[in-house]
Formats: structure tokens, sequence, C-alpha cells
């Protein structure tokens, strides 16, 4: 049966470069705060931050930024960045990259849903159709991969990256995509889903300061060496002024 892919609803924001970029890859993201205060934070000017696309626990699929349509304008997703293959490397991910957030508070303790890996899978269909680029499985990264160094720790543990794999890129090998947030880190932060407030605006206050602790752990983590995954070893480029985040 061939899966009907549905239009994303329009949520413009106001963080991006109106220029058009070669994709070269997709970046998953998890938000750690709920739609509605996902949606608010890249409407803000001041924070200064925006994914092309939101996947909330339903499905939902909102654009932010333009890259439904064929054309992806640069938005500010991946910050500082880096990621190699073979002889090619990038950086700035911001500048070959789709971004797409994940609603979920912390994809390190907490599952995503069978709905938005269906959206998922449905996103990536369109957007290889788009983006050739995006026809091979390797094009699929997620924002630890690509800035673990510096801290970031999603989609996290519980994205499920062999699934997404086998549902999209069926006739090709499976790219190993390692979490970076070491386990001892992530015991600690199933200890928090135990305490959190239910209900915004208390839980997205509450989660998106435990995303701040889980950068932060991670990024000294990875700075005294105590964890060094060999896709943050393998690569060895100088680090460069910071970027949007
Ligand atoms: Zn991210």
């Amino acid at each position: 049966m061939a899966v009907q892919s549905r239009r994303p609803q329009i949520v413009h924001s106001p963080n991006y470069d109106a220029r058009p970029i070669a994709v070269r890859f997709l970046v998953i993201h998890y938000t750690a705060v709920d739609r509605t205060r996902t949606l608010q934070i890249f409407a803000d000017p001041a924070r200064k931050v925006a994914a092309h696309l939101v996947i909330d626990g339903d499905g939902s699929l909102d654009e932010c930024v333009p890259c439904w349509d064929g054309v992806a304008l640069r938005a500010w997703h991946a910050g500082q960045s880096r990621w190699s293959a073979g002889d090619d490397r990038w950086e700035t991910l911001n500048d070959t990259s789709i971004g797409v957030e994940l609603v979920n508070f912390n994809g390190n303790v907490l599952d995503f849903t069978d709905a938005q890996y269906e959206t998922l899978a449905q996103v990536i269909r369109h957007l290889a159709g788009q983006y050739p680029a995006l026809r091979a499985a390797d094009s699929l990264l997620g924002h630890e991969q690509v800035a673990g160094f510096r801290g970031k720790a999603d989609p996290g543990w519980c994205f499920d990256w062999p699934r997404v794999f086998a549902a999209c890129y069926p006739d090709q090998p499976a790219p190993v995509r390692l979490p970076v947030c070491p386990p001892a880190l992530r015991a600690a932060l199933a200890r928090f889903v135990e305490i959190a407030p239910d209900a915004a605006p208390a839980a997205n206050a509450f989660w998106e300061r435990v995303s701040l602790l889980t950068e932060t752990a991670v990024a000294l983590a990875v700075s005294d060496g105590h964890m060094a995954p060999s896709h943050l070893k393998m690569i060895d480029l100088p680090i460069t002024k910071p970027d949007r985040a």
C-alpha cells in the first residue's frame, strides 16, 4: 500500500538564512520540551535556533523553515558541527543539512513513539525524492554524531536507528550511529523521570534544564577523555568559532 506523505503545517520561524543550501544530510534531534514550547522557541529571534521540521509524539508535522517543496533554506539547528566520510569532511552542517526535531523531553531515557517513527519515515522518503543525496543511508545523522564533542546528545539512546534504516533504506547496509551519553549519565538521567513535573509549563522548564545538564556532562566527559566513541575520535578538525546553536 502506498503511503500518502502528508504536507506539514507551516509555522514560521525567523531563525534561518534566506539562501538555499545544497542538501547532503538529514540531522535528527530531540526537542527537550513539548511541541508548543518548541514552536515558541523557534519563533523567538533571540533564541537564534530552528529546525526545518518538527514531529510531535502524535506524528503531526510542522515546517518551521522551508525544505518540503525542494528548496531548503539554511536553518540554524546544528551549530558548530563536523562530520567525515572517507576523504570528505564537512563543518557547520547547517550549510548542508535539513534538521528534523522529534518532540521528546530527553531521548536518552524516554522512548520515541510509533507515530513519530512513521512520520519520520514518510518525511525521509518525501525528502529523498526532492534531494538525491538523501537516497543514501549514510546521509542520516544525529546531532550527537556531528556535535557530540560539545555535548550535544540527541537523539540519544532511545532512538531506534536500525528501525529507521530498515524502514527507509532496506536495501543498504545500516550505518552505525552510537549514542554519546555515557551509560552512567544515562542512569542518572533516568532518575529525573521519576521526579519530573507532569504538565507544562513546569515540565518544559524542568526538562530544558535537564537538557543543559546533559549537554554539560557529556561535554565534560568528552573533554576529559572518559569517553571517546570511535566516531568522535576519527574526526580531527580544528575547532572554529562558535556558530549559532
Ligand atoms: Zn539537537
